[in-house]
């Protein structure tokens, strides 16, 4: 196990040691079996859609702490690339460190630059709340919402499309 130190995360009573942060944390995640994200339920940071966690008065970003806890220091100046496309998944297993320009050129080769940006191709936050896991997929919410309010106006519109 990592120590505070390392972390620079200030020793106070609610953060007594790495063992207490990372059973926080865990009580904060929603575990998506299918996938194995451990989806971040706690505060995000919303325009971008990543998971934040507050500790001793300062702010973390929830998927890097957590990777740091169980896995140990990412090393000096690489980002944590999400393997999985979910921002808001803090599951170490989906995390793996590159170098900043490695992590850009991914997500311009894989053409997900939208989805990485943190937000669905409408624009929508890709946040815990919004995403809906189904059949290996995540969807979002604010779409899926969007589609269905169209789709009853123009059955109430279009005469040839009412229910029966
Ligand atoms: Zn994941
Ligand atoms: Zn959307």
């Amino acid at each position: 196990m990592i120590e505070l130190s390392e972390l620079n995360v200030t020793r106070t009573r609610e953060t007594k040691s790495a063992d207490v942060i990372l059973r926080r944390m865990l009580a904060k995640c929603e575990l998506v079996t299918e996938s194995g994200c451990w989806i971040w339920m706690g505060a995000d940071n919303g325009d971008q859609g990543y998971g934040r966690v507050y500790l001793g008065g300062k702010s973390y970003r929830a998927h890097r702490l957590m990777y740091e806890l169980i896995k140990g220091k990412v090393p000096g100046g690489l980002d944590l690339d999400h393997l999985c496309r979910v921002r808001c998944c803090v599951n170490p297993a989906h995390l793996e460190p590159v170098t900043n320009l490695e992590n850009l050129l991914r997500g311009e080769h894989i053409g997900v630059a939208t989805s990485r940006r943190g937000f669905c191709k409408n624009g929508h936050a890709r946040t815990s709340s919004n995403l809906r896991y189904y059949e290996g997929r995540y969807f979002c919410r604010e779409c899926e919402r969007v589609r269905a309010l169209r789709r009853r106006r123009e059955k109430k519109w279009c005469p040839i499309a009412r229910p029966e």
